[in-house]
């Protein structure tokens, strides 16, 4: 009777003071419940135009591969991103990393596990790119392990932060270094700590941007050294084929 009743008054405060919203991306307030107003949402670069088959980013031609991955191997076996990184997504990343908005995680993502249910791959377990012990104290916590973890609530799959981690703290990318100065950067600084149960398994790894491809290249590469079937890549947002010079 009496959480009946109070549910009741719930009710009446919540139709008397709806809950106040503002947009992610302008900061305008909104009643609708959603993340963005009617404005900004048109805006999103959603990366549902021509992609590369393979690494997933956006092509400006209507080849199935894009230059890079054209005849070349790489440790994962496809990678797709939400969204192209440009305005305003990289504000919101920039949000989630930078200034504490956790939550933007949960709002990130949304698209990410659409995505997932667009391409079939059965996984055993999703992972993400990790941090250091030494940045992770730092933030207080790791942008990717976010998403992950709100990626697996949603499509309940398992979540394993325990097999691949990151010894030593990379030196923060410069923007002037090239992909090969960027990968000699982070050469050693991942290991898979639990060969064993990485042997034979098909995985998801998340992140949050892919520019070069070059971190999750490296992290990759060290899971199918340790005998990983499949690995697909999921990351909210990657800078369009032809551009990551420009963004690097
Ligand atoms: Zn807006
Ligand atoms: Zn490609």
């Amino acid at each position: 009777m009496k959480n009946a009743l109070s549910k009741k008054l719930n009710n009446i405060i919540n139709f008397l003071f709806p809950l106040k919203h503002t947009c992610n991306v302008c900061g305008r307030e909104i009643f609708s419940g959603e993340y963005f107003c009617d404005d900004c949402i048109k805006d999103l670069p959603v990366n549902d135009k021509v992609i590369c088959s393979h690494c997933g980013r956006r092509v400006f031609n209507n080849e199935e591969y894009c230059n890079s991955c054209n005849g070349r191997e790489t440790y994962f076996d496809r990678a797709r991103s939400a969204y192209v990184y440009a305005h305003p997504i990289d504000k919101l990343i920039g949000g989630l990393k930078y200034h504490g908005k956790r939550y933007l995680a949960n709002v990130l993502i949304e698209r990410v596990v659409a995505v997932y249910y667009q391409n079939l791959f059965a996984a055993d377990f999703v992972i993400y790119t990790p941090m250091s012990e030494e940045r992770r104290r730092e933030r207080g916590y790791n942008q990717a392990e976010l998403l992950a973890r709100a990626f697996c609530e949603k499509t309940k799959l398992e979540l394993r932060g325990d097999i691949v981690i990151k010894t030593k703290e990379t030196q923060r990318q410069a923007v002037t270094q090239s992909a090969k100065e960027r990968k000699s950067n982070l050469q050693g600084s991942f290991s898979v700590v639990n060969k064993k149960e990485v042997e034979g398994k098909n995985i998801i790894l998340i992140d949050d941007v892919m520019t070069t491809g070059a971190t999750v290249e490296l992290i990759c590469e060290k899971l199918k050294r340790a005998k990983a079937n499949k690995i697909f890549v999921l990351v909210v947002a990657s800078v369009s084929k032809g551009e990551e010079g420009k963004l690097r």
